[in-house]
């Protein structure tokens, strides 16, 4: 459904995207995430038409709409866009902010539509009542309705929870989720919050400085992180020094462990290893000791934070019913299927 070749917008001479190449499939729902400043929003208003590349393409549904030379006007693009400020028309009931885009629809298609957005979303019950009167969860909903009612091809939203309150951010995504695919709708999602790329997102794209650096599963981003700068932005976890010791074994202060290493790691060479809270295990019967300096209650599972002997801090997650005072020691051991490692000269 949307193709971008090798992309680059500047503003002036500061480039502010570079070389992106990016594709999404019809139906499915992407995620741009990375700091603030590196591009997601411009990326989003490339794909709306609203900026034009000095390099590459954008393709939506086989169509080319922008290259260098041509841009097809953002209104004919069939693109939706929901912004972090709702803008739901404040005199409009419910459904006529849901129906407003089918001005040119038959009227028994529109309603049909407004219809079954309102089920879709949850608010049949408040199809006559104005914005002020809804919460703001609600008030997102109606205007992700909106925004899906004409059938967008590409339905792209920026930050559209980070107005709420945490519970409902934790709580939306996950429906919306559930809404977009009931409905079929390919979505395109910016966020800096990874709690929700992960809970929408079929693919997402880290980004940094203008490129994506990688994109992938949440779960590969998040098991194979491809460079430091994706190991430390996505998910938790520490780095430990080691020396390569064969093409599957390095040697750490947490004893040797053992898993694929990528071939630019030589024997000898000095490496980091990344360790997830979920690498390592508590176990009160291994060699290996460490205090817990920190603690963090999650319902099932503690995060510990322990001090190794060098003093290197390792986070580590364990059963709750396992409750351990800060200043503790207890028995930690690695537990890895794979490694990801990093050249220290790199
Ligand atoms: P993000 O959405 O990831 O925070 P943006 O796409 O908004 O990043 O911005 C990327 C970079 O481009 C930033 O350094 C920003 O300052 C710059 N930028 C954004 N819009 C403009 C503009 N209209 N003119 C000049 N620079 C801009």
């Amino acid at each position: 459904m949307l193709d971008l070749k090798n992309v680059s917008v500047s503003y002036g001479d500061y480039p502010a995207l570079i070389d992106v190449s990016l594709t999404l499939q019809a139906g499915l729902i992407g995620c741009l995430i990375g700091p603030s400043g590196c591009g997601k929003s411009t990326l989003l208003r490339t794909i709306a038409g609203f900026e034009r590349p000095v390099n590459g393409e954008v393709w939506l549904d086989g169509r080319r709409v922008s290259s260098v030379a041509h841009c097809v006007p953002p209104e004919q693009r069939r693109v939706g866009m929901v912004f972090q400020d709702l803008a739901l028309f404040p005199h409009l009931s419910v459904a006529e902010n849901i129906g407003f885009g089918l001005q040119d629809w038959r009227r028994g298609d529109r309603d049909r539509r407004v219809a079954e957005l309102l089920d879709l979303v949850g608010l049949r019950d408040l199809a006559r009542s104005f914005p002020h009167a809804l919460s703001g969860g609600q008030q997102q909903r109606v205007a992700i309705a909106r925004a899906m009612a004409p059938r967008p091809k590409l339905l792209m939203l920026d930050e559209p929870f980070s107005s709420l309150d945490p519970e409902l951010r934790e709580q939306l995504p996950r429906e919306l989720r559930r809404i977009f695919r009931e409905d079929g709708i390919t979505a395109l999602l910016v966020t800096h919050d990874q709690t929700e790329a992960f809970a929408m997102a079929d693919q997402i794209g880290v980004m940094r400085d203008g490129r994506i650096e990688q994109s992938g599963s949440a779960y590969r981003l998040y098991h194979r992180p491809e460079t430091r700068f994706v190991a430390d932005f996505i998910g938790e976890g520490v780095m430990i020094p080691g020396t390569v010791l064969d093409d599957r074994r390095v040697e750490t202060e947490l004893g040797i462990l053992e898993g694929w290493l990528p071939e630019v790691c030589r024997p000898g060479m000095l490496v980091d290893i990344l360790l997830r809270p979920d690498d390592v295990i508590h176990d009160d019967d291994s060699p290996f000791k460490a205090r817990i300096v920190d603690r963090a209650f999650r319902g099932a599972h503690f995060l510990y934070t322990v001090a190794l002997d060098s003093g290197r801090r390792v986070l580590c997650l364990a059963v709750s019913h396992h409750d351990h005072k800060l200043g503790e020691d207890i028995g930690i051991r690695p537990e890895l299927d794979h490694l990801v490692a990093f050249p220290q000269s790199l």
